[in-house]
């Protein structure tokens, strides 16, 4: 009996099924890296949220752990205060942010919908990090652009995490650029979209990763010719682009 184009992509295993969250060419390999680098030194209410949102029907959305420990790692590295994350779903990225934060930073946090944040937002509440998070429901793009009518916003941010719409990134990008500080940095997340950004014409990939595809690609080499930024596409979870400004 022919298997249908999922399940083809589904024989490599699981490690196939879990291709969103690493490109990592094993399995094994993988679970090793979390077993024992990363869920050890989980945060308590980080293990919590990942297990109460691997319950949710969206739980493909969430940073994977691993993804996670490296950017809470990258924002005490560059002593980020003022930050932003756009795509917030359950919250994961955000707590791994604001635990990373000083007692008196901020995330200006945004996603279209707020009833995945108000799932998380309870163990955000018990892990005492959610003073310093500001949510705004609603399409992220308005909210830069009413930001960006004041000069005072402009070179503010020390880190912006985009984990959202990936056909906005570019118009997201014209914004961002100058709301970041110089120095400062903008975290891509998804780059690598899948792996599809090499995948042949007829590779079985779900719909949905075909639809953002080339907005990916376009991203991609947009990124790598902006003279504004020096950048570093990391292939950690689905593929995170680093862009520091330099002008
Ligand atoms: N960073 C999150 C985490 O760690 O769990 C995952 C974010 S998920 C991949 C993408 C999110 O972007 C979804 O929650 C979706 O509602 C949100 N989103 C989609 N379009 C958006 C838009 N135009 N503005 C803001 N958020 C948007
Ligand atoms: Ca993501």
């Amino acid at each position: 009996m022919g298997s249908t184009p999922e399940e083809q992509q589904n024989q490599g295993g699981r490690h196939q099924e879990v291709g969103h969250k690493t490109l990592l060419q094993s399995d094994a390999l993988y679970q090793y890296i979390l077993e024992t680098s990363v869920y050890p030194r989980e945060p308590e209410p980080m293990k919590e949220l990942r297990e109460l949102t691997a319950k949710h029907s969206w739980n493909i959305m969430t940073t994977s752990a691993d993804e996670a420990q490296f950017l809470n790692m990258l924002l005490k590295l560059v002593n980020a205060k003022n930050t932003m994350e756009i795509g917030v779903y359950t919250g994961y990225s955000l707590l791994a942010t604001a635990l990373a934060l000083p007692e008196d930073g901020k995330i200006l946090a945004m996603d279209i919908n707020r009833e995945n944040y108000d799932l998380g937002l309870p163990v955000i509440q018990k892990a005492g990090v959610a003073h310093k998070i500001d949510f705004r429901e609603g399409p992220a793009l308005p909210v830069l652009d009413q930001m960006m009518e004041d000069g005072r916003n402009h070179g503010t941010f020390d880190f912006i995490f985009v984990d959202a719409d990936k056909d906005n990134y570019l118009n997201y990008h014209e914004r961002l650029i100058k709301l970041v500080k110089v120095g400062g940095l903008i975290a891509y997340d998804n780059t690598l979209w899948n792996g599809s950004v090499v995948a042949p014409p007829d590779a079985p990939l779900r719909k949905y990763v075909w639809f953002y595809r080339d907005y990916v690609l376009e991203l991609n080499k947009a990124l790598a010719v902006d003279p504004r930024i020096e950048i570093s596409q990391l292939p950690l979870g689905d593929g995170i682009t680093l862009c520091r400004r330099i002008s």
